[in-house]
């Protein structure tokens, strides 16, 4: 006769290796049964083929919650749930986790067209500047997990910290030189069919567009309007300038 006491040991394995967006798998008995985040200090899970996202104080509970809601085939419980927060985002350059509210837009508006300076490509909406972000480096083609408030440079100083691009890169001496021959002529205009705005008043009058359609839920809209404002352009740095501009202004009467 099997004496044995079945133990409640936990089965779950979490991946080694993130998905591009930073989610990490969590498997059982090898199967898939959802992925674990790390965001602004807390720890989701989100349970395979659902989207939405639970709270947890560590990354074992998260892990554990999704092996529960696996075991029954139930939500995860013990957790709050993550606010309004799609799992598609509504365009690519800002993540879905990220709120498409002025702040957050002016914020991914002025990293992405830093990025475009900085000869990096970004594989995902901007994240915040305290999420890993998905970059390649398109001096050494290679794919890295950066953080903007590492690139954004200090005290004004826009010079990543550090200065070296990431390990396995060209020799650091012969970087700057690759980034200047990388860069595309500077433009101050949009030629683009989908007019980008450039001045400051053309990029307020957006923004506060998008602002108004965010708030009345309407998508169609708001996606428009991210896409001028956000969307890649020849003259991203003139509008990231802008952009700069509009968010200082803002913080000194805050
Ligand atoms: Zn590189
Ligand atoms: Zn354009």
């Amino acid at each position: 006769m099997d004496t044995t006491i079945e133990t409640p040991q936990p089965k779950y394995r979490i991946g080694k290796t993130p998905t591009p967006d930073g989610l990490y798998p969590v498997t059982v008995d090898g199967q898939l049964v959802g992925h674990i985040y790390r965001w602004h200090g807390e720890w989701w899970a989100r349970v395979i083929g659902q989207t939405v996202d639970w709270q947890y104080s560590s990354r074992e509970k998260a892990a554990a919650a999704l092996e529960t809601a696996a075991a029954s085939k139930d939500k995860p419980t013990g957790a709050s749930q993550a606010e309004g927060i799609a799992a598609a985002g509504i365009v690519p350059w800002l993540h879905p986790r990220m709120k498409p509210t002025r702040r957050n837009i002016l914020a991914a508006g002025i990293a992405l067209g830093r990025l475009v300076e900085l000869a990096w490509e970004p594989l995902h909406g901007y994240p915040g500047s305290d999420n890993r972000w998905q970059l390649r480096c398109l001096v050494c083609d290679q794919t890295v997990m950066r953080w903007w408030s590492h690139l954004r440079g200090r005290n004004g100083d826009p010079t990543p910290r550090p200065v070296w691009r990431h390990e396995g890169c060209i020799a650091l001496e012969k970087q700057a030189a690759r980034v200047a021959d990388l860069l595309p002529m500077p433009t101050s205009t949009c030629p683009c069919e989908v007019a980008h705005p450039t001045e400051r008043e053309a990029v307020h009058e957006l923004l506060v567009e998008a602002e108004r359609a965010r708030r009345a839920g309407d998508t169609e809209s708001l996606r428009t309007h991210l896409v001028r404002l956000l969307g890649p352009c020849p003259a991203s740095s003139a509008r990231s300038a802008v952009m700069a501009e509009l968010a200082e202004k803002r913080r000194k009467q805050a």
